[in-house]
């Protein structure tokens, strides 16, 4: 069994462009070890097991480090999404890549302050993600070659012009990521606010993204693309889609999968979801070459801009 784990719903940054919406619904909340406990022990006998681990923000809960020992000494392949800052605290950062993590996936917004401290409303965090990125870094290339490091690129108005900067400076500093990615743009309740700053077409976005490609391509650097169609990106940058560029041991596949959330308190309480809501357009994709194995776009997405992006190839 999969599980895509929200293990609490509040966060030290105010990104504007931030899809976990559970913070405003709920008080702030961990999830509870027994709810792990309880995972690990229903599909102990599944021979394959990947737990995805998200939140709010995951490393502010406080048994972080136990929850993913506890997936990964039951055989689970343990992948999480952070904002890294508190890795920036060298101790923490040390104790954690110890924990038994698999894979550690950190959003890059911006090479310097000015772009990414806008981005997380906070003062200061790009600074403590420099040192955090540093921290984890040092720690891999020493003592833990087998941990993966992914670093996604934001496909948002406001810093969109500047990924090219990012990939220059992630090469510059990191040459050893095992992993970049591009996200297309979720759409939530929150970059409904600052929709001047955030929200962009992936039409729009589409020539930004190539120049990104491009770069990453020429450093030889991987790069896994989620949420953007090839119609959109154009065929030139199908190998990116291309799972063989992925280790066999890292090709997890998120869907179906069981999905719980920090306020459910038993398993029967969490949802299990066959495949993502995104969607494809009957008339444009089914004529496709790629309609087998595209993915298509966010449902909210296709809400608010129709299918306009969308091409098929045939
Ligand atoms: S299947 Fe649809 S969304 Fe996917 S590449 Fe083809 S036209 Fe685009």
């Amino acid at each position: 069994m999969n599980a895509f784990i929200e293990v609490n719903n509040y966060c030290e940054l105010k990104c504007r462009f931030c899809v976990a919406d559970l913070g405003y619904k709920y008080p702030s909340t961990n999830i509870s070890m027994e709810l792990i406990d309880e995972i690990v022990d229903k599909y102990q006998n599944d021979k394959i097991k990947a737990a995805f681990i998200t939140g709010g923000e995951p490393l502010l809960h406080s048994a972080i480090n136990d929850i993913i020992r506890k997936f990964a000494t039951n055989g689970y392949y343990t992948y999480i999404t952070t904002n890294g800052q508190l890795f920036s605290n060298e101790k923490f950062a040390v104790e954690f890549l110890y924990s038994g993590i698999h894979r550690i996936s950190i959003p890059v917004y911006g090479c310097c302050a000015s772009i990414y401290d806008k981005m997380t409303g906070v003062e200061g965090s790009f600074n403590a993600l420099k040192i955090g990125l540093d921290n984890i870094f040092y720690i891999k290339r020493k003592y833990a070659p087998h941990i993966k490091i992914e670093l996604r690129l934001l496909m948002a108005k406001f810093n969109i012009g500047n990924n090219e900067d990012v990939v220059e400076w992630i090469h510059e500093n990191y040459p050893d990521v095992d992993y970049m990615s591009i996200l297309g743009l979720q759409l939530s309740s929150r970059t409904n606010n600052y929709e001047h700053m955030i929200e962009i077409s992936m039409t729009e976005a589409a020539p930004y993204l190539h120049s990104c490609l491009k770069k990453i391509r020429e450093y030889g650097m991987k790069c896994i693309i989620t949420g953007i169609p090839l119609c959109v990106l154009g065929e030139e940058f199908s190998d990116f889609y291309n799972t063989k560029s992925i280790s066999k041991t890292d090709q997890v596949q998120l869907f179906p999968h069981l999905s719980i959330q920090p306020h459910l308190k038993k398993l029967d309480d969490c949802l299990y979801r066959e495949e993502s809501s995104k969607q494809k357009s009957i008339d444009i994709c089914q004529q496709c070459r790629y309609q087998a194995t595209c993915e298509g776009v966010q449902e909210r997405y296709i809400k608010k801009y129709g299918f306009n992006d969308l091409k098929a190839i045939v």
